[in-house]
């Protein structure tokens, strides 16, 4: 592959918002595509719009990622299909309900999407990323993965374990030439908030991005070889001193005696 050549991107949830403006904005860059999603219709209405002003070659598969089927037809796509150069993990769904009202196998679901789906997908492509020397995989996490307290619990809890696991995957990959970019967006105008029960229009408008502005600093972070990109932060200082607390803790939190406050003899 020349340096021109960018390959394929596939791009999970891309029949909305965040997915759908990821796709256009890879296909501009010269990107070849697969997007999946549930909704077929508007997998193909996007797939033509593309191509017709891109020129790129854009595959469409509708599949259910929380439902095993579904989700093993696309771990079987990031397998087989060699072309493949980045994946993103955009595919998601949130709430904004309390634990006392919320329904706790809808939140088993949010975790089979938000959690195992993007687990799976990771675990299918990283294998070929490594035989053919690089890749990259974009994982959407969300602010929340830091203020849990903001929305639904569980989303927080899922939006975490998207940022813890790509940290992992970051110390784990850098020397197999493998990037990986964890996206922390705030409130961003899509489909997102009626589906998870606060319609956008119901949130203060000067905390709500939208999908264009959100993917397009994101792509920039990642052009600028950013880990984690917080695309509302404007002092990213803030994020760097979280980091060092983070790092400054790590080497202080597993030893034989329990700590002197504790008052253990
Ligand atoms: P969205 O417009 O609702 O898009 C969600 C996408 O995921 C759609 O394409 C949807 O397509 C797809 N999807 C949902 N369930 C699926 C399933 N079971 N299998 C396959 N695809 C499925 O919302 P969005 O805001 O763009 O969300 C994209 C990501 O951004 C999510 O991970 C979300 O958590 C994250 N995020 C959003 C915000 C925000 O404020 N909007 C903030 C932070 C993070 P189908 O319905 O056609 O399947």
């Amino acid at each position: 592959m020349t340096q021109e050549q960018k390959g394929t991107a596939l791009v999970t949830g891309a029949s909305s918002g965040i997915g759908a403006v990821y796709a256009h904005r890879l296909a501009k860059q010269g990107y070849d595509l697969i997007i999946v999603a549930r909704n077929g219709e508007r997998l193909k209405s996007l797939a033509s719009r593309l191509t017709a002003e891109t020129g790129r070659t854009v595959e469409t598969v509708v599949a259910d990622l929380g439902d095993k089927t579904g989700l093993a037809r696309i771990e079987g796509v990031l397998k087989e299909d060699r072309s493949i150069t980045l994946l993103v993990n955009n595919a998601g769904v949130g709430g904004t309900a309390p634990l006392l009202s919320s329904d706790v196998d809808k939140m088993q679901a949010m975790i089979e999407l938000n959690v195992t789906a993007l687990t799976r997908l990771t675990y299918a492509v990283v294998p070929g990323f490594v035989a053919r020397g690089g890749g990259t995989i974009i994982n959407i996490s969300s602010i929340v993965a830091i203020s849990p307290e903001m929305l639904n619990g569980v989303y927080g809890g899922t939006k975490a374990f998207v940022l813890a696991f790509s940290q992992s995957l970051k110390h784990e990959l850098a020397e197999k030439n493998i990037r990986i970019q964890v996206v922390l967006p705030g409130a961003t105008a899509t489909e997102f908030w009626g589906i998870a029960g606060t319609p956008v229009e119901y949130l203060p408008n000067e905390i709500v991005m939208s999908a264009e502005n959100m993917v397009d600093a994101s792509l920039s972070g990642l052009g600028q070889g950013e880990f984690a990109t917080i695309p509302s932060l404007e002092d990213a200082g803030l994020l760097a001193a979280y980091e060092e607390a983070r790092q400054a803790l790590m080497p202080n939190l597993s030893r034989t005696v329990p700590a002197e406050r504790y008052k253990i003899a």
